[in-house]
Formats: structure tokens, C-alpha cells, sequence
């Protein structure tokens, strides 16, 4: 059988509206009894990067987590909400985001991710030790509640980067210093935490993305749109056709083809990828050349062809996030704001996804910023927006 997206529009999250919406992209794919079953224990993963309000498109919006809470509850399934955000607890950033007061009222308790437990059962195919939480075994099914956001180390938050707030807060910096400065490997120990969590259910939140310096401080972007899926594999692939860019553009699908997982043919059900296609998206700067190249011009050539998070002092408040966050522990602080070290940083971007000012953005290196003029490529520069904004008013 052919696995199935369904796409559907939704144009705000007037609650109403979302939960219309919710429910034909589920009903597209097999409706909700075929996920939840009378007394199952239903584990809700959003995107909780950080606490921002709603319309700073950094989290999951609170309309999408109301529906899906409601409509286990209907079929008489027990739900919670765990994740493990950037910094901070999982409550502080789900109390800010507008999430908690939704969970609060309708009886979904908030789970801390903080119990790290190496599968005994499920192992990752490369990184046979990747610690994952705890609350993830207990459940008996798994709702994935991914964001569309950009991101600056993996092209896009999607299906399968969401899956990596499964690993414990604490826990993630080493497993970032474990992949280190290959964002491939990081793709490959994504795949690996897609295939040991296994979500019965994706629901993509793209009916306001992010755009730009995502995933925390991008801008927000009207695209109207829910999609759900069996599997956020070939979710995130649809979004790849979506928006007009190669599946293998994002290194996870990359790796899942590599690795016999990636599917070519998906069936597409409710909207036609024609008919909703992005006009124009803002992508992040990106490395996409160095791939193929021996190791030692990669090496001699790294500041040059890498990206490298650079920050813009007027903005920094000196509150150390970055500091605090950085898995290599190579970031200083000044009087003026962060001061980096190139030549130990393994472009995690860990320090810009949580910075609360927008201080700290991606910069191409100069080589990469000159293959980009030359072949046109989307990546690591601004597409003008066109109509989007008001395609669905
Ligand atoms: S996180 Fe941002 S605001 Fe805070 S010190 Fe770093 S650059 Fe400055
Ligand atoms: S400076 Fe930023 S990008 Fe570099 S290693 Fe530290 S957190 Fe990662």
C-alpha cells in the first residue's frame, strides 16, 4: 500500500475552523479511530522550542493541541503533552506558548521530559545508544505535532526533526556534540530517533509557519495549510514538493532514501500539491556543496564554505543563553555580546535557536555564498515575497 499525505486548507486558528480542519486531514487518512482505541494512553509531542506567544510561529498553536486533545478524549483515550524545550522546563515553556491554560481545562496532564532510557527493544540503526525519554514507552500511541519552520542546521523543522525532543532536555547538547560538525550524521541520528519513536500519527501545524532565521526567530508566514500523515517521513517529503525544492534538499529524507526508507511514491489525498503550492519561502543560509568534496579541502576550505552563526550586538541583552546552551562550550561572553570560535564550533546552531532577541543569525561563508550567486540556488539568500500573504484571505 501507498502511504498517504493528506493536505488540507485551514486559513486561522479561529478553533472552530482548526478542529474542521483537524478532522478531515485525519478522516483523509483512515479517521481517528483507526490511531486511538478506549483507554490508550495518548502521548502528544508538539514543537515546544521555546515559550513565545502563538503568533510568533514558534510553537505548536494552542488550536491545534485543543483539537487533538478533544478528539482522542472522544474516542475515550487518555491524553498527555510532553517535550523537552531548548532551555527550561517543559510547563514554563507550554505556560508562556498558551498551551498549558488548553491542557489545564481539558484535563491533558504536561509530562517533563527527563527520564533518559536507552530502548532496550527499538535500537538506532548508526547511533545505537541514543537515550530517548521514558514517557515515550508508556504511551501507547504517539501523536507528532511538528510546526513548518525553518532551521538553520537542517534546512526545515518538519516530521522527523521534531522527534528530537524526545531526547530529554538535559541530554541533547551531548548528543548534538556527538554528531558533531556534520550536519549529515545529525540527519542520520534524526532517522534513528524516527525509527526508535515510531508517532502513529504526524499533524503538521502549517497554517502559520516560520520563515527565515527559524526556528525561534524567523518571521512569521501565512500558508493555511494542516497535513497528516501515518509517517513524517513522507510528510516532510510533501512539504519538500510543497514548496518547489528537491526531497533530498533536507538531509533526512536524504538519509531515509540512503537507507531504503525514503518512498517515491506517495498518494496525496484531499488538496492537489499544485493546487497549494508555496510561492515563495524565505530558506535559511545553508551548506549544500561540501558534500563531495575530499576531506582535506573541506577542511582547509571550512570557513569558507560553512555557515557560521554570527551576532548582531545591538540586539544582545547579555543573558548568557548561548553561552549556557553551546554543546562544545567554545562561546564567551564580553561586554558587547558572544564571541565565537570558528575553529571549534560545529555549526549545531544551538546558540541562535535560543536566543530570545533574535541577536545571533547564519552567515554563508564566502565560498558558499559565491556557488549560490553563480547556480541561483534558493538556499541562503531572501525570496521576495510574492501573493502568499493573503492566498487563503
Ligand atoms: S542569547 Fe542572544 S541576547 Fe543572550 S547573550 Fe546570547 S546573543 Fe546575547
Ligand atoms: S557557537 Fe553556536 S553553532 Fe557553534 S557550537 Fe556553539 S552553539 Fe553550536
Amino acid at each position: 500500500m501507498r502511504p498517504t499525505v493528506s493536505i488540507v486548507r485551514c486559513p486561522n486558528y479561529n478553533e472552530e475552523e482548526v478542529l474542521r480542519g483537524l478532522q478531515q486531514a485525519i478522516d483523509l487518512i483512515g479517521g481517528i479511530r483507526s490511531f486511538v482505541k478506549r483507554g490508550d494512553r495518548v502521548l502528544l509531542k508538539p514543537n515546544l522550542l521555546s515559550g513565545k506567544p502563538p503568533e510568533r510561529a514558534v510553537t505548536t498553536h494552542p488550536s491545534i493541541i485543543k483539537g487533538v486533545i478533544q478528539m482522542v478524549k472522544e474516542e475515550g483515550g487518555f491524553p498527555l503533552l510532553g517535550d523537552s524545550p531548548a532551555m527550561g522546563s517543559t510547563t514554563g515553556a507550554a505556560e508562556k506558548s498558551g498551551i498549558k491554560r488548553i491542557a489545564d481545562t481539558l484535563g491533558c496532564p504536561i509530562v517533563e521530559f527527563n527520564r533518559p532510557v536507552v530502548p532496550a527493544e527499538r535500537k538506532g540503526r548508526i547511533f545505537k545508544n541514543i537515550e530517548i525519554d521514558q514517557a515515550v514507552f508508556e504511551a501507547d500511541v504517539i501523536i507528532n505535532l511538528p510546526k513548518w519552520k525553518t532551521h538553520a542546521q537542517m534546512l526545515l523543522t518538519l516530521g522527523v526533526k521534531n522527534l528530537f525532543g524526545c531526547i530529554p532536555g538535559t541530554r541533547k547538547a551531548l548528543w548534538h556534540l556527538k554528531a558533531g560538525e556534520d550536519s549529515r550524521i545529525f540527519a542520520r541520528m534524526l532517522v534513528d530517533i524516527y525509527q526508535i519513536v515510531q508517532p502513529s500519527l504526524t499533524i503538521l501545524d502549517g497554517i502559520v509557519g516560520m520563515e527565515g532565521n527559524g526556528p525561534g526567530s524567523g518571521n512569521p508566514i501565512p500558508l493555511g495549510l494542516i497535513l497528516a500523515s501515518r509517517d513524517p517521513l513522507c510528510l516532510d517529503q510533501v512539504v519538500c514538493d510543497l514548496l518547489g525544492i528537491p526531497r533530498k534538499s533536507l538531509l533526512t529524507n536524504r538519509v531515509a532514501f540512503e537507507q531504503g526508507l525514503g518512498r517515491d511514491e506517495i498518494e496525496v489525498v484531499g488538496e492537489e500539491v499544485e493546487g497549494v503550492k508555496i510561492p515563495s519561502f524565505e530558506f535559511p543560509a545553508l551548506s549544500r556543496i561540501d558534500w563531495n568534496l575530499p576531506g582535506f579541502i573541506r577542511k582547509s576550505l571550512k570557513n569558507g564554505l560553512n555557515p557560521k552563526p554570527v551576532v548582531k550586538k545591538e540586539l544582545c541583552q547579555l543573558c548568557n543563553r548561548c553561552v549556557e546552551i553551546c554543546p562544545p562550550k567554545i562561546l564567551k561572553l564580553n561586554e558587547e555580546g558572544p564571541v565565537f570560535d570558528y575553529g571549534k564550533c560545529i555549526r549545531c546552531f544551538c546558540c541562535q535557536e535560543v536566543c530570545p532577541e533574535g541577536a545571533i543569525s547564519v552567515q554563508n561563508g564566502w565560498a558558499l555564498s559565491l556557488y549560490h550567486q553563480i547556480r541561483g540556488t534558493k538556499f541562503g539568500r531572501s525570496i521576495p515575497k510574492g501573493s502568499i500573504r493573503n492566498r487563503f484571505k
